[in-house]
């Protein structure tokens, strides 16, 4: 973690600043710092991997004994879950040795010890696109002219990246928090590199100062909390505008289930006006992701201004929660136009599947789903995402070097083509 980061940083439970403890065994370079233990009034936290670990659950109870131990290996083995299971481990240590292993190599390496889930499709799945639309519009609008963003329970960082390319503030990197550290530890190499990744519970206040932040966020994960009603304030705390010459932030709870409709991996999710009632004096705007992911398939606007009844949130799967008193974020908002150059690399969306070829020139794809639960919980992909289709192998190879050449403009436009992050190991 960089020096600067104290700025922001409070303990969850004293609220007072943290500094590095000296006097314990600490690894720095410049102004970062790599290994070392942080001292507030109350308590201590430790630093595993250049990640402040800004919680007291066991597994950080014994990273931080390990760090004390002069043993940071042994502390981020225990922060990944992994000091049980000796074999896992070495495996994963000597991948994060390497500067080839991929992000697709250490997820397998962890197995049933990190959730992998659907993360090699992510990039081109509905909730994902959806997701991507709001950051770019919200966070675009309240940081265009400054201040840092915050992803709270942004797992592996992958809208986290949303927030970082191309750059939408001059302020500093975005903040990924998240309870799991081996998530923000891949984000931090893999999927976001340069965000500052902090790792804390959701279920606790949040570490950090009132104010540190103009936009903060929190996407697929709100109804897996439990502390909702101290999450929302906390996060209203978080963008804190009262302070003189601040500028309206926005605080935006996006892909979160609804009581009134089941879905699978439910949570705990609240009622429409249930998720409104949490926000107390704000007057936030609740929407219905269909609306939205329509208004994206389309091409935009992603109309923000728009008012859905109750009747229709209601039935809708999952909603989005817009909390703001900025005059611009409640407005219809064009689309970006799709990257003529990638932020990582191009590739051909994984959920297709090259056919036997007829032609030397042409290659064909199938659209085919990994299994039926992904097909059920993602299928409105083939809204974008043609059942076949066919690529010049002159528009792969430019592709392949980050041109968009003119015939495969509309394949990145309906994301056939996806931009994914450097050894992401699709
Ligand atoms: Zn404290």
């Amino acid at each position: 973690m960089h020096t600067s980061t104290f700025d922001i940083l409070r303990c969850p439970y004293c609220g007072s600043r943290l500094d590095l403890v000296t006097s314990s065994f600490n690894e720095t370079s410049g102004d970062d710092i790599h290994t070392g233990i942080l001292g507030c009034q109350c308590c201590v936290f430790p630093v595993i991997d250049g990640i402040p670990v800004m919680h007291l659950q066991p597994n950080a109870t014994v990273a931080r004994e390990r760090v004390e131990q002069r043993k940071p290996v042994e502390a981020r083995r225990a922060m990944f879950g992994l000091d049980e299971v000796p074999a896992i481990a070495e495996r994963v240590d000597g991948l994060i040795a390497s500067p080839d292993a991929t992000y697709r190599q250490i997820v397998e390496a962890f197995g049933e010890h990190l959730e992998g889930g659907y993360f090699l499709y992510r990039f081109a799945d509905p909730t994902f696109i959806v997701g991507h639309a709001l950051v770019r519009a919200v966070a675009g609008t309240v940081l265009r002219e400054g201040g840092r963003a915050v992803d709270i329970c942004g797992g592996s960082g992958h809208l986290t990246r949303s927030l970082m390319h191309p750059t939408l503030s001059p302020g500093p990197p975005p903040v990924l928090a998240d309870l799991y550290f081996a998530k923000v530890w891949l984000a931090r190499r893999f999927t976001s590199p340069g965000c500052e990744p902090v790792c804390c519970d959701g279920n606790s206040p949040m570490p950090f100062a009132r104010g540190a932040f103009r936009y903060a966020t929190c996407s697929d994960a709100f109804m897996y909390i439990w502390t909702k009603r101290q999450f929302v304030l906390d996060m209203l705390r978080l963008i804190d505008d009262r302070s003189k010459g601040a500028r309206p932030g926005a605080a935006m709870i996006s892909h979160t289930h609804n009581q009134c409709t089941w879905t699978p991996s439910h949570g705990q999710p609240l009622t429409p006006g249930g998720y409104r009632n949490l926000f107390e004096n704000e007057q936030p705007h609740v929407f219905g992701e269909s609306g939205l992911f329509a208004d994206v398939v389309r091409g935009g606007p992603l109309d923000l201004s728009r008012v859905d009844s109750e009747k229709t949130l209601e039935a809708e799967q999952a909603l989005a929660i817009i909390s703001s008193r900025h005059p611009g974020v409640f407005a219809p908002h064009s689309l970006e136009p799709p990257p003529t150059r990638p932020a990582g690399e191009f590739v051909v969306n994984p959920l297709y599947v090259a056919e036997p070829s007829q032609s030397p020139d042409v290659t064909r794809y199938r659209l085919r789903f990994p299994t039926e639960d992904y097909e059920q919980e993602y299928g409105a992909c083939r809204e974008y995402l043609p059942p076949e289709v066919s690529i010049a192998r002159a528009d792969l190879q430019a592709l392949a070097a980050g041109r968009v050449p003119a015939g495969a403009a509309d394949m990145v436009r309906r994301r056939v083509v996806v931009d994914i992050p450097l050894r992401y190991g699709v």
